[in-house]
């Protein structure tokens, strides 16, 4: 699992080849062993999904879409333990974001009442049994990869006497963990999962779906296969963890199909997506959120759907990305910058630009006359002249950047400093005459002329400056909240360490708030998760606690893009 970090193409060079599992559909669909695929999701609502299931979720629901079939959701809800319907809607309402409608809902625990009656089947049949061993005699007695496990004592009960145990484990009236059903299949097999294999354990806890109807519950493997072959999924498709489970998968089918040589659910496995400087496992996602190192599943640092959602991802960026990461049949490692690179990507093809400042210092203009101001006209995008332009009045009082502002500035410093001169974007040329300093020592305003001839766009100055900044006019402009975040973990491989928590890779400055930064009067009232770029600054939007009277913006990304140097370009 531990490869290299993984750099995979920048999709610009177009592979016209199918990856394996559009070439095993396709000859299944030319060789008339299916008719129509199936797909289906099947997450276990025991939390948020994460951009791991956004690759799950887009593969499963394009290869339907590519070849005209369906994919369903089926929340795979056997562990009543740690499920709920919080989880539930949470899961529909973000793969309904990232842009899929499923063909039909199903939950797993639908079909307990099946399930149930297959596994008194598999009784009758003399191919299961009621153990009464723990859980550690279980364990002790399975053997390891190059030794026979024992069988159990309790293996050959009759027929009548394991029917009888099950009803009891399902009525209650043996305590969690005194009884087991598992299936009778061969302690010897060198395939671990196949050494009698538990079905149901006893768990007296109340469903978020059936109540307090079950005592008894089913495992994964014995749910999941006999699931996809109820809904007539065609294609299962899992991570490579479960491949060593598809020997079960299968046999658990052989006992239940009516037409051994008709319809049957295929399990195939692909390589889960693994990202840098992130955890994915739900558990430790929960972790977070329940020790408070995170404000909830939808904190803008999680890498959840959620999460994203709020930090201003797009759901085309998130598909893009589940596209370039491609389906691979090995573990990889791919680098976060890729993400970041298709977010940057959509975003700018598609956000409004504005201005604003994070840390301003006055300027005053001091040959603009006392009370006027000029129109100047920004552009909204540049990447879509549809987006037109928006006025932006230049006026004596302006702001700009502190950083753009140097006292004694290098040589290539090619902003502002005594006595240099710098372009406002789409207004003036002004020159530096002055500046003044308050009782700390800090700068606080500058004194500047402008330019008259040097008006953008009707330029006649003849004068060539290097450098453009950005500006706000101080009538017009309000205050924001700006969230500044950077990586949750400042370490590759958070859960990679054998002796340390993946916790204390935590980085402490992910999140840096800017109290009073300025930005453009006309956009406070932007709309939830609307998005922007700050020119100059990185692409924000605006975050759900947003209100008229303290807008609040999240740092999606920066304009830095770490993937398009990767990539040498
Ligand atoms: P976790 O380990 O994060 O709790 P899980 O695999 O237990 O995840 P499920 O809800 O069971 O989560 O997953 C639903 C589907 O999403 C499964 O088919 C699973 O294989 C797939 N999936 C989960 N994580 C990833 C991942 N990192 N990459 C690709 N697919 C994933
Ligand atoms: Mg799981």
């Amino acid at each position: 699992m531990n490869d290299k970090v993984n750099n995979p193409g920048d999709g610009k060079d177009k592979k016209p080849s199918l990856n394996f599992i559009e070439a095993m559909i396709e000859r299944d669909l030319k060789e008339g062993r299916v008719k129509e695929i199936i797909t289906r999701f099947p997450p276990e609502p025991n939390g948020y999904l994460h951009i791991g299931h956004a690759k799950a979720i887009n593969l499963n629901f394009s290869l339907a879409e590519k070849y005209n079939g369906k994919c369903n959701l089926r929340f795979d809800d056997t562990n009543p333990v740690a499920e709920e319907d919080e989880y539930v809607q949470a899961i529909k309402e973000d793969i309904r974001w990232l842009g899929y409608e499923w063909s039909g809902e199903y939950f797993a625990s639908d079909y307990f009442d099946r399930l149930y009656e297959w596994a008194v089947m598999l009784i009758k049949k003399g191919k299961a049994y009621v153990d009464d061993q723990t859980a550690e005699e279980i364990a002790a007695t399975r053997g390891t990869p190059t030794r026979p496990g024992k069988e159990s004592p309790w293996r050959n009960r009759s027929v009548e006497e394991n029917l009888r145990l099950l009803e009891g484990m399902k009525n209650g009236e043996f305590e969690e963990g005194s009884k087991v059903l598992r299936a009778k299949i061969d302690m010897a097999s060198p395939n671990m999962h196949l050494r009698d294999p538990a079905m149901y354990r006893i768990r007296k806890v109340s469903h978020h779906r059936t109540g307090n109807k079950w005592n008894i519950y089913p495992m994964y493997d014995f749910a999941h296969g006999q699931s996809d072959y109820i809904e007539g999924v065609t294609h299962s498709l899992c991570t490579l963890e479960f491949e060593v489970h598809r020997p079960l998968y299968d046999w658990f089918l052989d006992q239940i199909l009516e037409d051994p040589e008709g319809y049957r659910p295929r399990q195939t496995e692909f390589a889960r997506l693994n990202l840098n400087y992130t955890v994915m496992s739900k558990r430790k996602l929960l972790q977070l959120v329940e020790e408070g190192h995170v404000s909830g599943w939808d904190d803008p640092r999680m890498p959840t759907i959620s999460g994203m959602r709020r930090r201003g991802y797009t759901a085309a960026a998130i598909r893009t990305f589940s596209e370039r990461v491609g389906i691979a049949k090995r573990n990889n490692i791919i680098d976060i910058s890729l993400l970041e690179h298709c977010v940057r990507e959509d975003l700018n093809k598609i956000s409004q630009r504005v201005f604003a400042v994070l840390d301003p210092i006055k300027v005053i203009i001091t040959n603009f006359p006392v009370g006027e101001e000029e129109e100047m006209m920004a552009v909204n995008n540049p990447e879509n002249p549809e987006a037109g332009r928006r006025p932006i009045m230049f006026g004596r009082e302006l702001y700009i950047e502190r950083e753009d502002f140097m006292e004694d500035p290098p040589k290539k410093f090619f902003r502002l400093g005594p006595g240099r001169m710098v372009r406002l974007k789409y207004a003036y040329i002004v020159k530096c005459i002055d500046y003044k300093k308050d009782e700390q020592g800090r700068v606080q305003e500058l004194h500047c002329e402008y330019i008259p001839e040097s008006r953008s766009g009707s330029d006649t100055s003849d004068i060539k400056v290097k450098g453009t900044i950005h500006w706000l006019p101080a009538k017009h402009v309000r205050t924001a909240e700006i969230r500044m975040y950077d990586r949750l973990f400042n370490n590759e491989d958070p859960a990679g360490h054998k002796d340390r928590d993946f916790k204390e890779f935590l980085n402490p400055d992910s999140l840096r708030v800017v109290e009073n930064a300025l930005i453009e009067e006309q956009f406070v009232d932007a709309g939830p998760l609307e998005h922007f770029q700050f020119e100059r600054k990185g692409y924000f939007n605006v975050d759900p606690d947003s209100t008229p009277e303290k807008p609040v913006f999240n740092l999606t990304v920066t304009l830095r893009d770490a993937w398009a140097k990767i990539k040498g370009k």
